[in-house]
């Protein structure tokens, strides 16, 4: 339940003083429904009106306070003209313009002979100064209200900056007495305020200094929010752990011979990958690790070897890719592997029916299928395993926790690998995953080629397909992605259409090829396969080909628009080409001019061909919202951190959260009850029915 102090901050913004349900729809356009959502809304600069210049010195563009003298009134002769106002100081005259304003409340307020102050922006027009409706007219004795500096928030149509200041002081005023939740000593040594104060200070800014991302209060605020979801993270975490897994423990026999049938030596990261992975399956308790490497790294090689580990330890493994034909792939590359190291595979797929599908199911569920691969489809109901021990997950983010936390239903104390060709940056991973176990394949396979990457302004292009035209004759293979236009598959297949008709009527509509996210799944199968035996060479696609498809005889990448594409998924498409033996070129497109991230990213991959340095240099330039999409793939926003720069918050509040469950496991002490308050603010209150007692 949540703790009753904070009833009022959760509470509909209607019930504010002065909000009616207009106004409550408009604050939701621009915060939320809720008081809490306008707490959280920080103001985005300041007004300061305490600059009072004299009339001749008002420079133009800028916000000043006059002290002026109203001299004379002169309404428009036309209703289409202003009201114009004319007021002097001893330097000058300044002209007050209002639109259609009613003249008597323009007579009430700017009395002639009165002394004004009159703040507002100065437009120099011709010879003349103006203030056109200015923000504020006050008789001088009430200057008080102008030393004030206001801070500007988000608005909508409707809503103003003075009705949001209102509003806003009124969501402060609930704030609660609350219970600090941080460490006494930490917060002393970094001379935060308390929440309540922060959040006060944060919202009447004195200076732009105030409102930059590195101020006492907002670093309170930054590390309340990951302490928050650190300790959320580390509640789930500290229940799987108490979860029993089953032990795994092979004799070593089928992994023996599996290396033996091996034409390679494992790369020392597979190794480590390896060993990292049986100590956690000889475990009781189930793992839960992130096997993160580059493509061509070879995870497809540790994940077998984790599976036959299972499957010595009399357990059956599932793989579950995110697409048919991935799971396809997978089928040929361990097939020959697994007969030589006896283990039964099959494969599960869509296209699997009637008594095919009913006899493939017997099998797994009497036990003679030891590794089953499939799509989504593995986790439909009646897919029964008869001892599944261990999951394998390849292309994490394409599946929800839900599709895997429904897989591993599927056996007891099931353990989970989960392995993905997007290198995360460390200080993501961590916000986002927390401690998860990692094992990380930063070394290449030896022998292999680096990609020639070049960039090519786009006004050369028609050099570009000239040169496929020689490529293709050589008998070479090529990807052509198209740009990405908006987020929008339709105009996305367009585009791709067009370049396809293009080059389909330079090199024949048998040589080229098409793929994009609109074609049904066994169109796009069929292409690809088609590009995959050599049948078509070029294969123009979307960003659909992102994903794992190994074609090593590809040996060109051109993406067109290159500027539009994020780091991380130029690094990805790039990946495609360059996995056999031939030297391979990725040909980046770009419009001119470029933007300064957009060549800077480009630089970075020309020089780079490493995935986990990319990933470094994306969050960098990009922040990490953008970086994993946060908002479609269901990762919490944060508020007030930026991990490119908050990173060493980041990892105090990771042992924070830590060390907070050692002392105390179910938050039942005082800093734990006030810990609780914490996780409700930020709405990590899932996290707390990971409690024994919540
Ligand atoms: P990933 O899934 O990480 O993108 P894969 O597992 O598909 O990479 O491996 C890419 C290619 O590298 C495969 O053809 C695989 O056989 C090969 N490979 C894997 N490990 C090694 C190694 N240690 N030495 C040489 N080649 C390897
Ligand atoms: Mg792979």
């Amino acid at each position: 339940m949540r703790p009753a102090v904070l009833f009022p901050l959760f509470a509909d913004t209607t019930a504010l003083d002065g909000i009616g349900p207009k106004l409550a729809r408009l604050i939701e356009r621009v915060a939320g429904l809720r008081v809490i959502d306008l707490i959280w809304c920080m103001p985005q600069g300041l007004i300061d009106r305490r600059f009072r210049p004299a009339i001749a010195d008002a420079p133009d563009g800028q916000l000043c306070t006059l002290d002026v003298t109203i001299d004379a009134h002169v309404p428009p002769q036309n209703p289409k003209r202003p009201y114009r106002v004319r007021a002097s100081d001893d330097t000058g005259t300044v002209y007050l313009i209002f639109f259609n304003a009613h003249n008597d409340w323009i007579e009430r307020a700017l009395p002639i002979g009165a002394r004004r102050l009159i703040s507002g922006d100065v437009r120099h027009y011709g010879g003349e100064i103006q203030i056109t409706h200015p923000d504020r007219m006050l008789a001088p004795e009430n200057a008080g209200e102008l030393d004030i500096i206001e801070p500007i928030y988000p608005l909508t149509a409707g809503l103003t900056q003075r009705v949001m200041a209102k509003t806003m002081r009124a969501a402060l005023a609930r704030l609660p007495v609350l219970p600090e939740w941080q460490d006494a000593a930490w917060l002393s040594r970094n001379d935060w305020p308390d929440f309540v104060a922060a959040l006060q200070i944060m919202h009447q800014p004195q200076t732009l200094a105030e409102l930059g991302a590195d101020t006492p209060a907002r670093l309170r605020l930054v590390f309340d929010e990951l302490l928050a979801s650190q300790l959320a993270l580390a509640l789930v975490r500290q229940r799987a752990r108490r979860q029993a897994g089953r032990t795994l423990n092979g004799d070593g026999s089928r992994r023996k011979k599996l290396i033996a049938a091996l034409p390679f030596k494992l790369t020392s990261a597979q190794t480590r990958s390896i060993d990292e992975i049986e100590q956690d399956m000889i475990r009781d308790q189930r793992m839960l690790r992130l096997l993160q490497g580059d493509v061509g790294s070879g995870k497809t090689l540790v994940a077998l070897m984790a599976m036959a580990q299972a499957v010595e330890a009399g357990a059956q493994a599932a793989l579950m890719a995110p697409t048919e034909i991935l799971a396809r792939q997978h089928l040929q590359t361990l097939e020959p592997l697994c007969e030589a190291a006896g283990m039964s595979v099959r494969i599960l797929t869509g296209r699997d029916k009637g008594r095919a599908r009913d006899k493939l199911l017997e099998d797994v569920a009497d036990g003679s299928v030891d590794i089953l691969i499939g799509t989504h489809t593995l986790i439909v109901e009646d897919v029964i395993f008869k001892s599944l021990g261990l999951v394998v997950i390849d292309e994490q983010h394409r599946f929800g926790v839900h599709q895997r936390l429904t897989l591993s239903a599927k056996g007891v104390g099931v353990h989970m690998l989960v392995m993905t060709a997007t290198p995360i940056p460390r200080s993501l991973s961590l916000a986002y995953y927390g401690d998860l176990d990692n094992s990380r394949l930063d070394e290449k396979p030896p022998g292999r080629q680096r990609i020639d990457t070049r960039t090519v302004p786009l006004s050369r292009l028609h050099e570009v397909s000239d040169g496929i035209g020689r490529a293709i004759a050589h008998g070479q293979r090529v990807y052509w992605v198209c740009p990405l236009v908006e987020e929008s598959e339709l105009i996305d297949a367009a585009a791709a259409e067009e370049r396809y008709a293009t080059l389909s009527g330079q090199y024949g509509k048998d040589r080229v090829g098409l793929v994009h996210g609109r074609m049904k799944p066994s169109q796009k199968d069929a292409v690809m396969t088609a590009f995959q035996i050599g049948e078509i060479q070029i294969l123009v696609a979307t960003t659909v080909i992102e994903v794992g498809v190994n074609v090593p005889e590809a040996t060109i990448m051109v993406i067109e628009h290159a500027e539009r594409f994020g780091l991380a998924q130029l690094h990805q498409l790039r990946g495609r080409v360059g996995r056999g033996s031939g030297q391979s070129t990725c040909l980046l497109l770009y419009q001119e001019p470029l933007g300064e991230t957009a060549r800077a990213r480009l630089t970075t991959l020309r020089e780079s061909d490493d995935g986990f340095r990319i990933a470094e240099e994306d969050l960098r330039l990009r922040g990490a919202g953008e970086l994993l999409g946060t908002r479609q793939s269901g990762f919490p926003d944060l508020k007030f951190a930026d991990l490119a720069r908050h990173g060493d918050l980041l990892s105090a509040a990771r042992d924070d959260a830590r060390l907070i469950l050692e002392r105390d496991p179910e938050l039942a002490g005082e800093r734990g009850s006030a810990l609780r308050h914490l996780l409700y603010l930020f709405e990590r209150d899932e996290a707390i029915k990971n409690l024994r007692a919540g």
